[in-house]
């Protein structure tokens, strides 16, 4: 049984405030972590589908939020359901956000929205702060780590496992994966060949070469693997050159990947950099080439 109430919500409405205080009052929710229960007991009064063209989500709403609709698509996949439904309990909550007279239409686009980088219109804010809200109370940070704790080295078989563990897409499990892991991990989303985006812990991972729309670096095992939904390649040395933005006079760190092949042309590669020879062990007058160095790191491991 559910106990928390709006009552319980007061003070500041950031994503964050607002969980934190959710699975405050929820110390023992359980996974996957019940939406639907947690929307309806916050004063969600019902949640609609509907045939709808152009948006997947909305909510109907009054301007002092007395109760609110949630609608969504008909015949959305469970895990985008449930992003959905907590994406527009974000709305909901967070009384800043101001809908148009029919309440918020939300878009995939929008359900996508995640850099509070470059020009934001308010509007665009907002869908940045719904999308954090949902991710944030489908995979809580406690939830996620002690979840990660049963697991060594890092494998993309893991996405899957945590996608299914708090059933959420494998997209928004891959982003999660990458910004909450404790080593230095990149998740790239792949589509005919072509890089995507990509989602890394900022302060953790260095910055990649390779951008939206380029293809996939020559080296990268993904070329050499067949591609076969499901798929999954063994993680093997990549090259750092290919992927990552060089910083000079800084050796680039080793670089692994491990390749998931999926439907429809899309691909999910791991990139781990291994970056404890960066400060401890850099040396001035080591002028290997990152080529050079790769092909000692190979030849050690092949020993
Ligand atoms: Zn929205």
């Amino acid at each position: 049984m559910l106990s928390v109430t709006r009552m319980d919500l007061d003070g500041p409405t950031s994503p964050t405030a607002l969980v934190m205080k959710i699975l405050k009052s929820e110390p023992s929710l359980t996974l996957p972590i019940p939406i639907e229960a947690i929307a309806r007991q916050l004063d969600i009064t019902d949640i609609v589908e509907i045939e709808a063209e152009g948006f997947v989500g909305g909510l109907i709403t009054d301007t002092s939020r007395s109760a609110g609709s949630i609608l969504v698509r008909r015949g959305l996949m469970e895990e985008r359901r449930r992003f959905t439904v907590g994406h527009e309990l974000g709305h909901f909550l967070m009384r800043h956000h101001k809908g148009a007279a029919e309440g918020f239409r939300c878009t995939a686009v929008d359900m996508r929205r995640n850099q509070r980088v470059g020009e934001l219109t308010p509007a665009m804010r907002w869908e940045v702060e719904a999308n954090e809200f949902s991710s944030l109370l489908l995979m809580p940070p406690q939830l996620w780590r002690r979840e990660m704790a049963g697991f060594r080295r890092p494998e993309i078989g893991q996405v899957t496992e945590m996608a299914q563990r708090f059933a959420v897409s494998k997209e928004a499990a891959a982003r999660t994966f990458a910004s909450y892991h404790e080593l230095p991990i990149a998740m790239v989303v792949v589509k005919d060949g072509k890089f995507e985006r990509v989602y890394r812990n900022i302060s953790k991972f260095p910055k990649l070469c390779v951008t939206h729309g380029m293809p996939i670096p020559v080296g990268s095992v993904f070329h050499r693997a067949k591609n076969i939904s499901g798929k999954v390649t063994d993680l093997v040395e990549a090259r750092a050159e290919e992927w990552l933005e060089s910083d000079w006079g800084k050796p680039m760190p080793a670089l692994s990947e491990q390749v998931q092949f999926q439907a429809g042309g899309y691909a999910l590669i791991m990139l781990w950099a291994e970056m404890e020879e960066q400060d401890d062990e850099y040396d001035p007058d080591d002028d290997r080439t990152a080529k050079q160095r790769l092909a000692d790191r190979v030849s050690r491991s092949n020993r």
